[in-house]
């Protein structure tokens, strides 16, 4: 009777750890792109960063942490502020 055959719709949520991508300036800086204003997030290349530092985006101010770092590049998310 109820031919009611859900196709599932591939609902491809394009999201899988293609975002990472490892960009430098001439100084071998790694930039990151803050995901509050797209401005760049220089780390250091004279610093050793570690997994769980706290970097703080120069142009708005929006904390982010590094989540993850590997050869691909530097993954960050926005550290929320606790008052
Ligand atoms: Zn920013």
């Amino acid at each position: 009777m109820s031919d009611d055959m859900n196709s599932m719709i591939n609902d491809s949520a394009s999201d899988q750890s293609s975002g990472v991508t490892k960009r430098t300036d001439d100084n071998g800086n790694v930039l990151l792109e803050c995901p509050e204003c797209s401005n760049d997030i220089v780390m250091d290349a004279d610093r050793d960063y570690i997994i769980g530092d706290i970097l703080e985006c120069q142009f708005c101010g929006t904390e982010v942490e590094i989540v993850s770092m590997d050869d691909a590049g530097v993954e960050i998310e926005i550290v929320e502020e606790e008052k």
